[in-house]
């Protein structure tokens, strides 16, 4: 069976590639990708460049991004522009667009891929940090997506991903910030397919499992710099909660609950103080 790759510090292009579509099957086309600078989104820009693709990557941090630009245009030989924006901002997400629309002429494809996400008991939560990832995962999806729709696909079409996940479906502890905000965008992307499907923008969401090798994965495993005892009372805990059975995880699932918080702990591995 195939093993899941193994956690990175940093993203780099694949070393081989095989095309499965036509590698002419985006040629020319043009995708912006918020959070395309990491992850997912780093994988998603790779692969469309690799069938023929232009890409736009967009997040807050623009060394992040031009690194990541860098890398994809001298593994494909396709275009990449790199933009600096916070999905939060819709003046940002104006001037991006503009300047996307500018080099390119067109945008074809949005990839909502920008999040945010943590470890934290629903008890231990602030206010601040549920609403920050409200704000970047389920609105930071609304603002590109209507930007985009008044600055390019009204009037000339295009696609819409919006990259979700599954963690809200059944309901997962540790999560409901971050299930709450999909489950929402998922919602949103029902509202936009009918409203605006007639004008030739099909809109869809696109839920993954955990993905190990992935930033966001990455970004919650600090399993290895826990003491055993609170492993092992991790491993417990998920026991005693019967995590549900069909969950899809290519990783045990000890190693998704790497920053769980517990009475007593000195510090909450992530502290909701920093996301206010
Ligand atoms: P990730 O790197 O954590 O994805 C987040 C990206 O969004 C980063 O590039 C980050 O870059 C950007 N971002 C965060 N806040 C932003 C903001 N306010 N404005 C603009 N950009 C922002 O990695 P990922 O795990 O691959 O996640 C990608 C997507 O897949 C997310 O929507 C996530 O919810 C979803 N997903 C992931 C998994 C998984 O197991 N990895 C599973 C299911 C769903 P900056 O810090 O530079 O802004």
């Amino acid at each position: 069976m195939a093993q899941p790759p193994p956690d990175v510090s940093e993203d780099d292009c694949l070393p081989e590639y095989r095309h499965l579509f036509s590698p002419d099957l985006l040629r020319d086309k043009v995708a912006f990708i918020t959070g395309g600078g990491s992850g997912i989104g780093f994988r998603i820009a790779e692969i469309f460049m690799r069938h023929g693709c232009h890409t736009v990557i967009a997040s807050r941090s623009l060394p992040r991004v031009s690194m990541a630009a860098r890398k994809l245009a001298a593994a494909t030989g396709q275009k990449c522009l790199p933009l600096s924006l916070d999905v939060r901002a819709p003046l940002a997400i104006v001037a991006a667009v503009e300047q996307a629309l500018k080099e390119f002429g067109k945008i074809d494809i949005l990839i909502n891929c920008a999040a945010g996400n943590f470890l934290c008991p629903a008890s231990a939560l602030s206010s601040n940090a549920f609403k920050t990832v409200m704000d970047i995962d389920t609105l930071g999806t609304f603002n590109v997506s209507r930007v985009l729709y008044e600055k390019f696909f009204h009037g000339h079409g295009g696609v819409i991903v919006n990259i979700t996940a599954t963690l809200g479906t059944r309901g997962q502890v540790l999560q409901v910030h971050a299930g709450s905000a999909k489950a929402a965008v998922d919602a949103m992307t029902r509202h936009l397919a009918v409203e605006w499907g007639p004008q030739n923008i099909r809109v869809n969401s696109l839920a993954p499992g955990p993905i190990s090798g992935t930033e966001g994965f990455r970004r919650l495993a600090c399993f290895r710099s826990l003491p055993m005892w609170l492993c092992e009372d991790v491993i417990h805990l998920l026991k005693l909660l019967s995590i549900p059975s069909q969950q899809t995880s290519p990783q045990p699932a000890s190693k998704l609950f790497t920053g769980l918080w517990k009475p007593g702990l000195p510090q909450h591995p992530f502290p909701s103080s920093s996301w206010t």
